[in-house]
């Protein structure tokens, strides 16, 4: 019977686990692409660099497309209006991280 505390002892086999603002299915964090916003764009973070809020999504096209018809992003990133997920289209369509210099400004 457990009291619950394997839950505040820290594992090295229990990684993160986080939702996917697309099909809302949870995923190892390492398995989902973090995105953040900024300046009224959602911009890609797959090393965890920006900082701030920031939301997670299957780095799939699939994802991000129910995400934007959901409206998932903004709401998920605290953010009051549209996002242009461009970035993250582009990073997606580019193959996962191969051009991500490109966004750091
Ligand atoms: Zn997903």
């Amino acid at each position: 019977m457990s009291l619950g505390l394997d839950s505040v002892v820290p594992s090295p086999s229990r990684v993160p686990v986080r939702t996917c603002t697309g099909c809302r299915q949870r995923a190892g964090k390492s398995e989902l692409l973090r995105v953040t916003a900024r300046d009224g764009l959602c911009l890609p973070d797959p090393r965890s660099r920006h900082q701030g809020r920031g939301a997670y999504l299957h780095p799939t096209l699939e994802c991000l497309a129910a995400a934007e018809r959901r409206r998932a992003l903004p709401r998920a990133l605290r953010v009051p209006g549209p996002l242009d997920t461009s970035a993250v289209r582009a990073w997606l369509e580019a193959g996962s991280g191969t051009n991500e210099t490109v966004l750091d400004g």
